[in-house]
Order: structure tokens, then C-alpha cells, then sequence
């Protein structure tokens, strides 16, 4: 077993022999309704074939992938078991065996070529938004914004402006984190990008990140697999909390808001307080999830889900769509990937930036 697989060990174990304590919490067994895609069934697969009690075969391998990596199984676990992050290093014996699903194989095929899973050029697109002048923030939109949302880029910088923290997309934000080759299962590959991020970050002592998804690879994944950036690494939400003291006196917005607490920065790096305090500032109260912080339901949107099982992924934002907005609300989110995928699925959804972008735009005295 290789060393990535082997600290895994005791991981896959607890599950195996668990009396399934979190069967209720997973998204993906949620709406597949199999015992196979329950984070006992994935983690048992994973467990039987690294200790060689079973061949992986193709329906193995799709049991590895039917994870986000939510982390919410880990609420309810007393092991705290860090399931997604167990998986991610299970899916490399898929890769390997090349039994992973086409929708990982080809992220992986795209990120090879284009250093990024939309394909194309990001230097192009984050030139757009340089600062002309020295700014206080670098920003680090994550290619999910430059290449499928540049209109969130432009309200983040827009927002930093209104709110006295002027900045501007740094230059590393060319490439991407490397979370989705991660998250395919090539573990080798992420860990020698990761390391080329590293390098290209070292000029800048702090960076401000848009998508938490990209906030939580360098915080958690990156140190998990040896690498500890030289840059002090913040989410926008975390630093515009505390410029909110500089928001002119504006009048609330009238929207009838749901909050969604994204996996990555609610879970993954403890942040429910700053994006409610930003929101509540431009809209007054807000509808709150039964389920929410460490219990809030996942969109669906990560662990390349999306990609590997897309009917899977849009049933869960429908479902957990439903439980956030039951009256129509419109949801609020501060992850780019759930908003898509919100969207996608029929329900009214909107960036947490945009919200604040509309809010603080110059308006004409009545
Ligand atoms: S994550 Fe924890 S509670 Fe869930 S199956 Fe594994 S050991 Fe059991
Ligand atoms: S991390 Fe989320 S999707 Fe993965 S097994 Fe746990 S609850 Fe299910």
C-alpha cells in the first residue's frame, strides 16, 4: 500500500466495521438510495481493496467517486473520519487501473493539457482584471469564476472598492489550486502541481481567495499532502467582514434571502459567522436551513460529482434546494460551484458578492 493510501488505514477501518451511525447525513447515498454510495458502502470498498480482500472493478471504482467531499458525514462521526479526503487517495488505485469514471478520466486529460479543468487559457482571462496601481489585496478568483463566472470576478472587485479594501487578480491566479485533480484521483499529479503553486505564490505574503473550494485546497488539502505555503492565505468573506464597518449607510436590499452554508468554507475552515454578517448587513434578516453550519446540506457541486454522476449531483441541489427555500427564497451562497449547480437545478440562486455588489451600488437619493 502506498504511504498517501496507508494513512488512510484506520480511516477506512472505523467505517468498514461501523454500524452505519452516519447512513442519514450523506447527500449521494441520500438521493441514489443505495447502500453502495452510503459513506459505509464507499469506505468499506476502499477498505477491502487496500488490504487486498477484493479487486477493484469498475462498480467499485464508481462507489470511490459518488463523494463531494462535503464533510458532513464527519459531524455525526465521533471518529471524526475524514471520509472525502480518505476517498480522494482511494480514487488513485481507479486511475490507476484505469477503471476511474470518463468524467474523472478527462478532467484529468484537460488538466494536463491546459493546467486547469475548463480547459482554455486562464493567464488571458485574469489579465483582464490586473490593478493598474499597487492594491491592498491580491485576489485569487479560482478558475471556476474567471472561466464560467467573470462577472463574480468583476463584483468582488467592485464590492472591495465599496467597502475600502481595494485589490486587484494576482498574477499566480493563472493556474488553478489543483483541487480537481485531486479530487479525479491523481494524487501524484495534484501533489506536483501543488508544488509548482507553491513556488509561483511565494512573492505574495497574503492572498485573498474568491471561491472557497480554492481557500480550503491551500489551507487543508495542500499541508495534508506536505506543502506549506509562505503565503498567508484568507477568504474574500473573511477580510470584507472586517471592512464592514466602512459600508456607507444604505438602505436593505429587498430580497427574500436563504443562506447556504458552502461545504468548503463553513465545514472545511470554520467560516459561518462572516458570510452571515455580510449578508444580514445588506439584506436585514435572512431565512436560515433547519440544517445548517456543521449540519448544512451539500449542493451536490463538489468532489467533480458534477462530472461523475451528474444526475446524482443535480438531484441533491434539487432536495437540499428544496429544504433551504421552501418558500421560493432566493438562495444565497458564497461558493461559485453550489450557485451553478442551484441553478441548474431549477432553484433561484445567487453569490453572496453579487448580493453585496447590488447592494452597496451607487444609488440616487429618492
Ligand atoms: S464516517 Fe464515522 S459514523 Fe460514518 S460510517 Fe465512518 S466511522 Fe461510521
Ligand atoms: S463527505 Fe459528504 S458525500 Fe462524502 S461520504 Fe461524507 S457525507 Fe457523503
Amino acid at each position: 500500500m502506498s504511504a498517501d493510501l496507508d494513512q488512510h488505514r484506520q480511516a477506512y477501518a472505523y467505517c468498514a466495521y461501523c454500524p452505519k451511525v452516519c447512513r442519514f447525513a450523506c447527500p449521494v447515498s441520500e438521493v441514489t438510495r443505495n447502500e453502495t454510495t452510503s459513506t459505509w458502502g464507499k469506505m468499506t470498498e476502499a477498505f477491502l481493496v487496500t488490504q487486498a480482500k477484493r479487486n477493484l472493478d469498475e462498480s467499485g471504482a464508481a462507489a470511490l467517486y459518488a463523494c463531494t467531499g462535503c464533510m458532513r458525514c464527519r459531524t455525526f462521526c465521533l471518529h471524526q473520519n475524514e471520509v472525502g479526503f480518505a476517498l480522494a487517495s482511494a480514487r488513485s488505485l481507479a486511475v490507476d487501473a484505469g477503471l476511474a469514471p470518463e468524467g474523472a478520466l478527462s478532467t484529468i486529460r484537460t488538466f494536463r493539457q491546459h493546467g486547469n479543468p475548463f480547459g482554455g487559457d486562464l493567464a488571458a482571462l485574469a489579465s483582464r482584471y490586473r490593478a493598474d496601481s499597487p492594491v491592498r489585496y491580491q485576489l485569487f478568483p479560482g478558475c471556476t469564476a474567471l472561466a464560467r463566472a467573470p462577472e463574480l470576478v468583476e463584483d468582488a472587485l467592485a464590492v472591495c472598492d465599496a467597502l475600502s479594501a481595494p485589490a486587484g487578480v494576482c498574477r499566480a491566479s493563472a493556474r488553478c489550486c489543483g483541487y480537481p485533480l485531486y479530487a479525479a484521483g491523481d494524487i501524484d499529479g495534484f501533489v506536483e502541481h501543488a508544488r509548482r503553486i507553491a513556488e509561483a505564490l511565494k512573492p505574495y505574503p497574503e492572498l485573498m481567495v474568491l471561491d472557497p473550494g480554492c481557500a480550503y485546497t491551500f489551507r487543508v488539502v495542500y499541508p495534508r499532502h506536505g506543502i506549506e505555503l509562505s503565503t498567508e492565505v484568507k477568504t474574500i468573506y473573511e477580510v470584507l467582514a472586517t471592512h464592514l464597518e466602512h459600508a456607507p449607510q444604505l438602505a436593505r436590499l429587498p430580497l427574500e434571502a436563504a443562506y447556504h452554508d458552502a461545504c468548503k468554507l463553513g465545514r472545511g475552515l470554520g467560516q459561518y459567522d462572516q458570510p452571515r454578517r455580510l449578508l444580514a448587513a445588506a439584506v436585514g434578516e435572512f431565512r436560515e436551513a433547519f440544517e445548517s453550519e456543521a449540519e448544512a446540506g451539500c449542493s451536490g457541486g463538489g468532489g467533480l460529482l458534477p462530472r461523475t454522476m451528474p444526475e446524482a449531483s443535480a438531484e441533491i441541489a434539487r432536495a437540499v434546494g428544496q429544504r433551504l427555500a421552501p418558500g421560493g427564497q432566493t438562495i444565497v451562497t458564497a461558493c461559485p460551484t453550489s450557485r451553478r449547480t442551484f441553478e441548474r437545478a431549477g432553484r433561484r440562486s445567487k453569490d453572496l458578492l453579487s448580493v453585496l455588489r447590488r447592494w452597496l451600488r451607487p444609488r440616487k437619493a429618492s
